[in-house]
């Protein structure tokens, strides 16, 4: 695992970039992309926006630790917080140029971003910052001492949007492991017998992320999955050999 405190700089370019609003985030929209990448032997990694600070449970410092246990889990060769002001995401031009500026250090092929619509106004608006961030990147003239460089692709976790997705990946595999890292957030998912609106409880929050991979996993012939959208048509090169059954 990288040294938290170890510079942008200093880092090998990543294949997979996650960027999400809140620790916790990733193990429930793309963990188990991230992992099924990772065990194909990709460098993958994870920047949260915030520490998650206006939760009622946990602190700031206890969710980003538990974050780390979870990139264990999910086999990350990276993941940083950046701490910026939870429930108050804003899409500032300082907002966009610091993400630029990660963007050009680490490098990554593919970045992976929240849907750009949903209930929580930090997961629309980490969308919109990490899509003009990504272009940002490109201009040559943005800073003076890094190289421009733009994500070649862009994916939208799409889990909890009611949306047809552009594709799926089969985590069969390993939804259990990403099922563990979620479960690393012992501040948010600890205890407990009682559930509320507001705290599931373990067995509850197994039992729906389950179904919600179930039903995934269906729409493409498999027992668990994880939906994405692209905004570019998907390209196929052989049409005798397309995976997932039409009748
Ligand atoms: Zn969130």
């Amino acid at each position: 695992m990288h040294d938290p405190n170890e510079p942008f700089e200093n880092l090998r370019p990543l294949d997979v970039l996650a960027i999400a609003a809140h620790p916790d985030d990733v193990e429930q929209t793309c963990g188990g992309t991230l992992l099924s990448m990772a065990e194909f032997g990709y460098r993958t990694g994870v920047l949260d926006l915030t520490a998650g600070e206006m939760g009622s449970r946990g602190t700031p410092d206890i969710r980003i630790q538990e974050s780390q246990t979870a990139a264990q889990h999910l086999l990350l060769a990276w993941r940083q917080n950046l701490r910026w002001p939870d429930a108050r995401l804003e899409n500032t031009i300082t907002a966009r140029m610091t993400l630029a500026g990660v963007v050009r250090r680490i490098r990554p092929r593919v970045v992976i971003l929240p849907y750009w619509a949903g209930r929580h106004p930090d997961h629309y608006r980490a969308s919109e910052i990490g899509y003009e961030a990504c272009f940002l990147a490109g201009l040559r003239r943005l800073e003076e001492d890094t190289v421009p460089h733009r994500p070649f692709k862009i994916l939208y976790s799409s889990l909890y949007a009611n949306v047809t997705p552009s594709f799926i990946v089969d985590i069969s595999r390993q939804f259990d492991r990403r099922m563990t890292a979620l479960l690393s957030y012992t501040s948010q998912y600890g205890d407990t017998e009682t559930a509320s609106d507001l705290f599931p409880s373990h067995r509850e929050i197994e039992e729906r992320l389950a179904a919600i991979a179930r039903f995934y996993g269906n729409l493409i012939g498999v027992k668990y999955g994880e939906p994405f959208v692209v905004k570019e048509s998907m390209q196929v090169e052989d049409i005798v050999n397309m995976p997932v059954r039409s009748i």
